[in-house]
């Protein structure tokens, strides 16, 4: 049961003092990312850790009020928690949640059950890497962070940041047959586990502080849900994939955004069980898309600390956009209008009202959203802002490495290159609705999502 020691990476340097080899204490598994019992790296290496001599306890700290979260993000997470917290309890794992400031209320814990090592989980965003570095600094044991949410660890493909999906899919590739491996399960203990008390999640709904207007929407949580998906869209959608995931009608891509957002599908599973079915366009296609587009945006996001603002964009595009910030627009929209949908547009229309009540936006459409966002904004910094803020607060997979370089991508031309100078948009890639046409049946959307 071993885990590739290229995705562990010591986040304190404590080795010695609290040697997990000779120390008694339960292994600590910080839950912060991966919310799922199986395919999970990190709880894998915890398992690993604790053998035969030690329990192991896993925690979750919940924090109230979170970044532009809403009650829809806040529900979907606790349900899988929820389910996590079952699948534990049948493997003799305890698992216990706390609601607070996550760094104190971990090394409290770490503290109350005399915690030989804490393990986590990688996670490029800034909140959560401070949350680990404070906890880091306050713990007397090691705090070591596993990457599971990376086919090919973040820290180990590349150790800068990578121009563009060339580049990185070359080191991707090269280091794929490495660790796309087949996942160990998770063994029942045989040791007692400590006393601790039970979660109570009607104390969580209660503590959440957060915009309660946006509510839950149709998508199943959880690791069981995720599963059902998955095989779902290998069985009925993978064959179209190639062909069809650019139509918003045509119902071809996975919908697994949000499962891989909470963690609670691994990106390794879809991989695993994606090339399990013998090769095709859609598994190349898939592919491409899962491991080499998400990890970049990973990559991003890990090493280049402004992901959300314009000053996280490649030089020649911040410039073009400078130069034609004084452009005349056609239409501009307050952020209100952009959000309840009230533009002159009724195909950017549909598409705010497919993220509103779905809690999900196609691809494609999210590309031509936020460029539209730009063209008709005050400034560039207005629409990326914008483009942010709709997209953390009402998607499922929002608030996520994938959200911030989709919202650059398409506002300020990261890991893209210059096009033909428009207003506004000067060699920034331009989309409109005649485009859209050509590509798929923009009345249908339209009358769907109206
Ligand atoms: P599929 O086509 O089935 O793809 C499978 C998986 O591959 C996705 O779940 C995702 O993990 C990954 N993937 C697909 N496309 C991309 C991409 N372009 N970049 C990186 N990874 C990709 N994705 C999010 O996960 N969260 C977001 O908040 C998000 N916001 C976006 C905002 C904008 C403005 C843009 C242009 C893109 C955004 N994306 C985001 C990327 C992409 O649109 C979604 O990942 C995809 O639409 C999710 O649907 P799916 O799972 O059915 O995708």
């Amino acid at each position: 049961m071993r885990v590739n020691e290229k995705r562990i990476y010591a986040l304190n340097d404590i080795s010695n003092i609290g040697n997990p080899d000779s120390c008694g204490g339960p292994v600590l598994y910080w839950m912060s990312r991966e919310h799922r019992v199986q395919d999970n790296w990190g709880l894998i290496h915890a398992r690993m850790l604790a053998g035969d001599s030690r329990p192991l306890v896993v925690v979750f700290v919940m924090s109230p009020s979170f970044m532009c979260a809403t009650f829809r993000q806040c529900d979907f997470m606790l349900k899988g928690l929820e389910e996590v917290a079952g699948g534990l309890s049948k493997l003799g794992i305890p698992f216990v949640l706390r609601v607070g400031s996550p760094a104190a209320e971990l090394v409290k814990f770490a503290n109350e059950i005399g915690a030989s090592v804490v393990v986590t989980d990688f996670n490029p965003l800034k909140m959560e890497q401070s949350w680990q570095r404070a906890a880091a600094g306050a713990l007397h044991i090691p705090l070591m962070e596993v990457d599971g949410r990376n086919i090919v660890p973040a820290r180990f493909v590349s150790d800068k940041h990578e121009y563009s999906a060339r580049t990185i899919r070359l080191k991707i590739h090269r280091l794929l047959f490495e660790f796309l491996e087949e996942f160990p399960k998770i063994t029942p203990m045989n040791i007692s586990p400590p006393d601790v008390d039970p979660p109570d999640w009607n104390g969580a709904y209660r503590a959440i502080n957060v915009d309660r207007s946006i509510l839950p929407v149709e998508t199943d949580p959880g690791e069981i849900a995720a599963s059902i998906a998955l095989q779902f869209f290998i069985k009925n959608k993978l064959k179209n994939y190639a062909e069809k995931r650019n139509d918003p009608n045509a119902e071809a891509t996975s919908r697994l955004s949000a499962y891989f957002n909470f963690g609670q599908l691994a990106p390794q599973r879809a991989a695993l069980d994606v090339h399990g079915t013998g090769g095709g366009e859609g598994q190349d296609a898939f592919l491409e898309e899962l491991i080499v587009r998400r990890e970049l945006s990973e990559n991003f996001c890990f090493y280049n600390p402004d992901y959300a603002s314009l000053n996280g964009a490649p030089n020649w595009a911040v410039k073009t956009l400078d130069e034609h910030r004084a452009d005349p627009r056609q239409y501009v929209y307050t952020r209100e209008e952009f959000e309840q949908g009230r533009t002159h547009s009724l195909l950017w229309n549909a598409a705010q009202n497919q993220m509103r009540r779905t809690g999900y936006m196609h691809g494609y459409m999210r590309m031509y959203w936020a460029k539209k966002i730009l063209e008709w904004s005050p400034s560039p910094e207005d629409a990326l802002k914008t483009a942010i803020i709709l997209n953390d607060r009402y998607q499922l997979d929002g608030r996520s490495p994938n959200g911030y370089v989709g919202a650059l991508w398409s506002i300020a031309g990261l890991h893209d290159r210059a096009w033909k100078g428009r207003p506004v948009y000067g060699t920034v890639r331009y989309m409109n609705e005649r485009g859209c046409r050509r590509k798929f049946n923009v009345n249908e959307y339209i009358s769907r999502w109206s």
